[in-house]
C-alpha cells in the first residue's frame, strides 16, 4: 500500500517504483542509494523532500539537500515545485545547493565581515599572481615552473584537508608547491582575503573550534540527502560526518561507476565505505534504467564491465527501442563536424527540436571545429560559460601573436603576446618602443637591436625576427610549423609544462590550430576568422542564458546527472578518450587513470535516452587515429553514414 503522498505523486505521473519507494520511504537513519546510471536516483532525492515535507511534516529548513552543481539545485526546485501540495515558499525554505553554496551561506551568517564577497579571490589569475609573487623567493621562473598545476595542486591538498605541514612531497615540484602552499596561505591571511575552498575549511575550522556552533547545527539539520555521493571529497564528507553527529540522517546517493572528479580530490571510497562512518547504514539498489534504450543501456554495462575497481550492480532497461548506438568514422575533425551538424540539421528538419540534441567530448579543445560549424549554421546552441574559446588559449593567442606581428610589425599587443615565447619579459616592450623611435623604426626591426645580458640571447632575437618576417609569404599552416619549429615554441611549452600538464597540453594546441589553419589560404583570413570565433564564443555564452531550447554543446563532465534524446559523441578515439595522459599512466602501470577514463566514457553513453552516435574520425590532430580501446566490447556493426 503506497502513502497517500506517493499515491498523489503517481497519479501526477511521478511513478516510483518499489525499491524507489523503499528508498523515499526510509527518512530516519543512513540510506545509501547505489545504482547505476539513469535508475532514477535524483528522482528518488526530490520525491523523497516532497514526502517529507507534506507525510512527514518536516521543517523544510531542516533539510540539507546538496547538488553537485548549481544548474542540477535550481533543476531540482523546479520538478519540487510541479510536485502535489509543494508552495514556492516551502521549497524556498530547504537549504539546497552546492556545497559550496550551502557552507558559505552558513559562514557568511556567522562572520559576514570576514567572508565578504569582496575579499574572495574568485579569478584563476588572481590566486596564480599570489603564487607567482611567492615564487620569486625561490626563483621559479614564471616561464618554466608550471604554476597552473601548483595552484591544481593546492587545490588538491586544501579539498583533503591537508596543511602544508602534513605533506611529504614527493618530488621536486611538490617541495615547491608546498613552499608556495605555505606563502599563499600567509598572505591570504594578511589580506584577509579568501579562495572557494576556503569557504568549506572555514566552516570545517568553524565547527571544529566551537562545539556549540555545531551542537546548534547538529540540531537544526535534522535530514541530509546528497546527490552524486561518488565525487564527494574529504573536506565536503567531513562537514557532512560532523552536521550529521547527532542524528545519522543521511541520504546518499551515488554510482562509482560516474566518479569521474579524482583530479579535483573526489573519491568514490566515500560512497562505497560509507556503511563505516555511518553503521545501520539502510542499503537500497535500485536495478531498472528509465533513462536509457535497452540498445544504449547494454553497451554501456558491457563496457564498464572491464573496470576492475567497481561495484558490481544490476542495471536493466525498460524499453527496446530497436535501435543500437552507431558508430561512425569521419575522416577528421572537420569532417566530424560536418556529419554531425548536418545530421542534426537533418533530424530538426523532420520535426526533432534542438534541445533533443547533445554533443559531448572529453576537453573543450576538441570542440573548436563543432564550434564553428554549429556557429555557421542557423542552429540555437550552448556553451558552458566557463569554456574558453579555443583561439583565446594561451598557446593559441601566443602563435597568432607570430602571425600578427608579420603583418603588422608595429602591433604593439601582438607583440606583447609573444615576448614571454621569446623568454624575454613584457616590461621590455617599453625598451622596445623607446628603440624604434630612437631607430625610427617598426616594433619588430627595434626588437632585433634589444640588448640583453646574453649575447647568445639577442642573437636568437635577430634570428626570431627574420623568421617572423618570412611567415607573411607562406601558407597558414606552413607559417605555424615554421612557428613551432624554428621559433623554440616546442621549447617553451616543454619547458613550461614540465610536470606533465595533464589534460591540456600545448603541443596539442598548436596540432589543433594546424588542422584548423589547413581551411585557409590567406593569414589574414585564418587571422580574422579566429577574431570571429572568439567574438562568437562570448555572444553564444551570453545567448546560452536565454535559450530554452537549443543544441547542447558541452564537455562529458559537465554532462553529469543530465540527459537527452540524442546525444553524439565526438573523437572516441585513443588519446582523446581514453586521453593520452591515462595512456601513459596505464604504460607505467598505473590504471586507476585509465578505469576513470572508462568511466567518462560510461557517462557520456548513459546521457542518451534513444539514440548514441559515437564518432571515430579516421585523423586526429592530423595523424591516424585508432579507435578508442574502450569500443572493443560493443558490437562492430560498422556503419558510416549517420
Ligand atoms: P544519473 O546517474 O545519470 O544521475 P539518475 O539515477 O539520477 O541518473 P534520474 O535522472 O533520476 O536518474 O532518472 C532518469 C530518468 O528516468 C529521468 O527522466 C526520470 O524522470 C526517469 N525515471 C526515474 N524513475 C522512474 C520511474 N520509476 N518510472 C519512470 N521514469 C522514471
Ligand atoms: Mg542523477
Amino acid at each position: 500500500e503506497l502513502p497517500p503522498y506517493l499515491q498523489l505523486l503517481a497519479e501526477k505521473g511521478v511513478v516510483l517504483d518499489e525499491s524507489q519507494v523503499s528508498a523515499v520511504m526510509e527518512t530516519e537513519g543512513s540510506l545509501l542509494v547505489l545504482a547505476g546510471a539513469g535508475s532514477g536516483k535524483t528522482r528518488v532525492l526530490t520525491a523523497r523532500t516532497a514526502y517529507m515535507l507534506d507525510e512527514k511534516q518536516a521543517e523544510p529548513s531542516s533539510i540539507m539537500l546538496v547538488t553537485f552543481t548549481s544548474k542540477a539545485a535550481a533543476e531540482m526546485k523546479n520538478r519540487l515545485s510541479s510536485y502535489p501540495n509543494m508552495q514556492r515558499g516551502k521549497i524556498n525554505q530547504l537549504v539546497t545547493g552546492t556545497f559550496h553554496s550551502i557552507f558559505y551561506r552558513i559562514l557568511m551568517f556567522h562572520d559576514a565581515s570576514n567572508w565578504s564577497s569582496n575579499n574572495l579571490l574568485k579569478k584563476d589569475w588572481q590566486r596564480d599572481k599570489i603564487l607567482k609573487e611567492a615564487g620569486k623567493e625561490l626563483q621559479l621562473s614564471e616561464k618554466e615552473f608550471a604554476y597552473d598545476l601548483a595552484l591544481q595542486q593546492i587545490g588538491l591538498w586544501k579539498n583533503s584537508l591537508l596543511m602544508p605541514n602534513d605533506i611529504k612531497p614527493a618530488s621536486d615540484f611538490e617541495e615547491s608547491a608546498v613552499f608556495l602552499y605555505k606563502k599563499y596561505e600567509e598572505h591570504k591571511q594578511k589580506q584577509r582575503l579568501f579562495d572557494f575552498d576556503d569557504m568549506l575549511i572555514g566552516c570545517y575550522q568553524l565547527f571544529i573550534s566551537s562545539p556549540s556552533l555545531l551542537e546548534h547545527y547538529q540540531d537544526r539539520f535534522q535530514y541530509f540527502l546528497i546527490d552524486e555521493f561518488q565525487d564527494i571529497n574529504k573536506v565536503q564528507y567531513e562537514l557532512i560526518k560532523l552536521l550529521s553527529g547527532k542524528n545519522k540522517n543521511v541520504c546518499a546517493v551515488g554510482d562509482d561507476d560516474q566518479a569521474i572528479y579524482s583530479f579535483r580530490g573526489s573519491d568514490p571510497s566515500y560512497l562505497l565505505d560509507f556503511e563505516k562512518d555511518f553503521p545501520d547504514t539502510k542499503l537500497v539498489i535500485l536495478g531498472q534504467n528509465y533513462r536509457s534504450s535497452h540498445e544504449i543501456v547494454s553497451a554501456a554495462n558491457q563496457m564498464i564491465a572491464l573496470n576492475k575497481k567497481r561495484r558490481l550492480k544490476r542495471m536493466e532497461a525498460q524499453y527496446a527501442s530497436g535501435i543500437q548506438p552507431q558508430l561512425f568514422f569521419p575522416f577528421d575533425e572537420e569532417e566530424e563536424a560536418t556529419m554531425i551538424v548536418t545530421d542534426i540539421q537533418e533530424k530538426i528538419s523532420k520535426g526533432a527540436k534542438p534541445g533533443d540534441f547533445a554533443i559531448l567530448y572529453r576537453t573543450n579543445v576538441s570542440s573548436r571545429a563543432i564550434f564553428e560549424r554549429l556557429a555557421a549554421s542557423n542552429l540555437p546552441f550552448k556553451i558552458d560559460q566557463d569554456a574558453e574559446a579555443f583561439y583565446d588559449r594561451f598557446i593559441i593567442r601566443s602563435a597568432l601573436a607570430f602571425l600578427k606581428v608579420s603583418l603588422n610589425e608595429d602591433d604593439p599587443n601582438a607583440l606583447n603576446d609573444l615576448l614571454p615565447l621569446l623568454f624575454l619579459r613584457q616590461t621590455v616592450l617599453k625598451d622596445i618602443k623607446a628603440e624604434s623611435i630612437l631607430k625610427d623604426c617598426s616594433l619588430l626591426e627595434a626588437l632585433s637591436h634589444i640588448k640583453t645580458a646574453h649575447a647568445f640571447q639577442e642573437k636568437k632575437l635577430k634570428k626570431a625576427v627574420v623568421l617572423i618576417r618570412g611567415l607573411k609569404h607562406l601558407s597558414p599552416a606552413a607559417a605555424i610549423e615554421q612557428i613551432e619549429k624554428e621559433i623554440g615554441f616546442l621549447d617553451f611549452i616543454k619547458k613550461r609544462g614540465n610536470e606533465s600538464n595533464k589534460l591540456e597540453k600545448g603541443s596539442d594546441d598548436l596540432k589543433d590550430l594546424k588542422v584548423a589553419a589547413k581551411s585557409f589560404t590567406a593569414i589574414e583570413a585564418l587571422l580574422e576568422h579566429a577574431q570571429h570565433m572568439s567574438a562568437m564564443n562570448k555572444e553564444i555564452k551570453n545567448m546560452s542564458r536565454h535559450f530554452a531550447d537549443a543544441i547542447t554543446l558541452s564537455t562529458i563532465h559537465r554532462a553529469k546527472g543530465l540527459e537527452y534524446q540524442a546525444v553524439y559523441l565526438v573523437g572516441a578515439v585513443d588519446g582523446s578518450l581514453p586521453h593520452d595522459f591515462a595512456l601513459e599512466s596505464y604504460r607505467a602501470g598505473d590504471d586507476a587513470p585509465l578505469e576513470e577514463e572508462r568511466r567518462l566514457f560510461y557517462v557520456a553513453m548513459t546521457r542518451a535516452k534513444e539514440k548514441l552516435f559515437i564518432s571515430i574520425p579516421n585523423y586526429r590532430r592530423g595523424k591516424k587515429a585508432h579507435r578508442s580501446r574502450f569500443l572493443a566490447p560493443i558490437n562492430k556493426k560498422r556503419k558510416t553514414n549517420l
